[in-house]
């Protein structure tokens, strides 16, 4: 089978996980800059749960990743469980079909998750937040399906594009989050969440590679 498929969706959440582990000290050491030192341990414990789901268990990506999201939301504390939870969740159900997914169906379910984070947070591009490197990866990821790619390269835009974005929240002044509250003194810091969510779209160019 080939395109975006359960075990698809398992590399991809396991390869997260192993990031955000490796990692989980970068993410908190972000997040003492502006915000709380818990990102990395909230993330690492939220995911490290995912990573245990089995995903033999499951008929569809859909199903795999709605049990993905609902963990998160129950296992990480903090605004990023619910916010990376809903993603996940509103993913998942946007897969066309529930099932293994082309390009375009990918696409699709790649929106219903950033317009998900964009809801639920009320955040949008330019507030310092995950959407910094989400919603860039989105549309360079639409840009590139339209211009012909296939599923793999159009991710691995996105993770570019991710990547940019992070880099693009250190001038910035947070409006949303823990981070907001420190006004003027949030700028010169990259973003925790923009720097998981690269993190995240890294990972899923990753487990597409061999799609
Ligand atoms: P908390 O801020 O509750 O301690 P975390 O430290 O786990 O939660 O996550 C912080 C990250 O969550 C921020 O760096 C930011 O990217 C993201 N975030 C916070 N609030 C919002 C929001 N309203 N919309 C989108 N992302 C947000
Ligand atoms: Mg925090």
């Amino acid at each position: 089978m080939s395109g975006f498929t359960t075990g698809t969706a398992a590399a991809w959440l396991a390869g997260f996980a192993a990031t955000v582990h490796r990692d989980a000290a970068h993410l908190t050491a972000l997040d003492a800059a502006i915000g709380d030192a818990d990102h990395g341990s909230n993330l690492d414990r939220g995911m490290a749960a995912v990573a245990a789901i089995d995903p033999a268990g499951f008929a569809d990506p859909a199903s795999y990743l709605t049990k993905a999201g609902m963990t998160l939301v129950s296992t990480v504390g903090g605004a990023s469980g619910p916010l990376y939870g809903t993603f996940l969740l509103r993913f998942g159900a946007a897969l066309p079909g529930g099932a293994a997914s082309d390009a375009a169906g990918l696409g699709a379910a790649l929106r219903a998750g950033v317009e998900g984070v964009r809801a639920r947070g009320k955040a949008t591009a330019g507030d310092k937040t995950m959407l910094d490197a989400l919603e860039p990866a989105l549309a360079a990821y639409e840009e590139s399906v339209h211009a012909g790619a296939d599923l793999a390269a159009a991710l691995a835009a996105a993770a570019s594009a991710a990547a940019a974005g992070r880099d693009a929240t250190e001038p910035l002044v947070a409006r949303k989050g823990r981070a907001s509250y420190l006004g003027e003194r949030s700028a010169g810091h990259i973003d925790p969440g923009a720097a998981s969510a690269t993190m995240l779209i890294e990972s899923a160019a990753r487990a597409a590679g061999g799609c």
